[in-house]
């Protein structure tokens, strides 16, 4: 007997687990359905500092398939200072910019990755706005599979030369994110590659919900209710919510259905904040996503329309910011945290800011902001709005006038 199996999200025909995706009634998305163990909080008290220290709740059968490179337990910062200023006495900052890829990706693409390896395929790739590129290349080294790696020509550059440097077969795709995925769909499936986002997609998502794992036991086993969350193609957002549902039906937290969820998205690749703000079930592609927070431009979200019915389930909000507003954002968070986040952060922040104007947020709710990527790898975004440092002759007298 095997702990997991596939579920479709629409009309919930179950399947036994596979390298599958996608229901054969009705083309809905295959999801992950578990038979839990009994669970306790005891449990973790003495495990790995990584988000393997949950593999009951991870879709994996034998442990011997792990893939790791110890992502996940990274810090959820109280922010004193940030809070301060924005008038909240709990605001937290979930800071996964300190992942050992840079960004939140390494839980998604380490459970798929080791998926792949459990389910024996060969080869494993993903399709990527950037950060995906460098998980999924970091997490095929660490297993000794080859990487294929589809992504947009006009990403950062330090999210090329860092998928590139663990050794990944880069495809750098003349057009969109969206292009780029659509060829990764075809080949993967005719080559019989693990692509972790699109063909191995039902694993791939169990890896973002230990970002719901981590807030919670961090958190003390209490709900936030407050979450502020990033969105592309809205897996991370689905996947949180179902991380919390599950934390319910363990009995490790108690009702979860008053948290507030809040997708943030960039002006230029906002299609949900669009639909939401329309009070549409669906959700327009966005065709040439125009934004400086490159991981968030994706103009067709995979799971655009399961956002939409999140934002609804857990008395959500969408809002967007511009270029301007998400570098702004991204240096008050330096400023007042010392976290150095890519704009996909910026954008978190940005929509935090604004629904505490819009009186969305109480001053005493638990808010937990999602930074899920690391400033070093977008510099050149955030250089076009600091002052380039003048350079001085190395004369005491003339340095020190300018030292106050
Ligand atoms: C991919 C990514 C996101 C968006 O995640 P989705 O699951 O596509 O919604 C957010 N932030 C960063 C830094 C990312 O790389
Ligand atoms: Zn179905």
């Amino acid at each position: 007997m095997t702990r997991t199996s596939l579920q479709c999200r629409e009309c919930k025909k179950e399947y036994e687990t596979a390298f599958k995706y996608v229901c054969d009634d009705c083309f809905g998305p295959l999801d992950v359905k578990y038979d839990f163990p009994t669970i306790t909080k005891d449990m973790f008290a003495n495990r790995e500092q990584t988000y393997w220290r949950y593999f009951e709740l991870l879709p994996i059968e034998n442990k011997s398939n792990i893939v790791s490179i110890d992502a996940g337990m990274t810090p959820l910062v109280k922010a004193e200072n940030l809070g301060k200023k924005l008038g909240l006495n709990n605001l937290y900052i979930k800071n996964d910019s300190v992942n050992p890829t840079f960004s939140f990706k390494d839980r998604p693409a380490g459970v798929a990755i080791s998926k792949a390896k459990e389910l024996g395929l060969t080869a494993v790739g993903c399709a990527s706005t950037g950060n995906l590129a460098s998980a999924t290349a970091a997490h095929a080294a660490r297993a000794g599979l080859p990487c294929h790696v589809f992504a947009p020509s006009n990403i950062e550059i330090a999210k090329i030369a860092q998928a590139l440097s663990y050794g990944a077969n880069y495809i750098a795709v003349d057009g969109t994110y969206d292009d780029a995925n659509r060829i990764a769909a075809q080949i993967g499936d005719s080559k019989g590659i693990g692509v972790v986002n699109i063909n191995m997609r039902s694993h791939y998502v169990e890896g973002s919900k230990t970002f719901s794992y981590e807030v919670a036991e961090q958190l003390d086993w209490q709900v936030p209710d407050q979450l502020i969350v990033p969105v592309g193609s809205g897996a991370m957002l689905n996947a949180i919510c179902k991380g919390f549902e599950e934390l319910q039906t363990v009995s490790l937290l108690g009702d979860v259905s008053n948290m507030h969820m809040i997708a943030a998205q960039p002006h230029g690749c906002a299609p949900i904040v669009d639909a939401f703000k329309n009070n549409s079930k669906e959700v327009i592609p966005v065709e040439n996503p125009d934004t400086v927070a490159k991981s968030l431009a994706i103009g067709d979200p995979g799971d655009g329309r399961y956002v939409l019915k999140r934002l609804q389930q857990y008395n959500g909000f969408a809002e967007e910011c511009n270029n301007k507003e998400i570098l702004d954002a991204i240096l008050l968070l330096a400023k007042t945290e010392g976290i150095f986040t890519e704009p996909a952060g910026g954008v978190s922040v940005s929509v935090l800011q604004k629904m505490v104007e819009q009186g969305k947020i109480d001053k005493n709710d638990k808010v937990v902001c999602y930074v899920t990527g690391n400033g070093l790898k977008a510099t050149e975004s955030i250089m076009e709005i600091l002052p380039k440092p003048t350079v001085y002759q190395p004369n005491i007298k003339e340095i020190s006038a300018v030292v106050q």
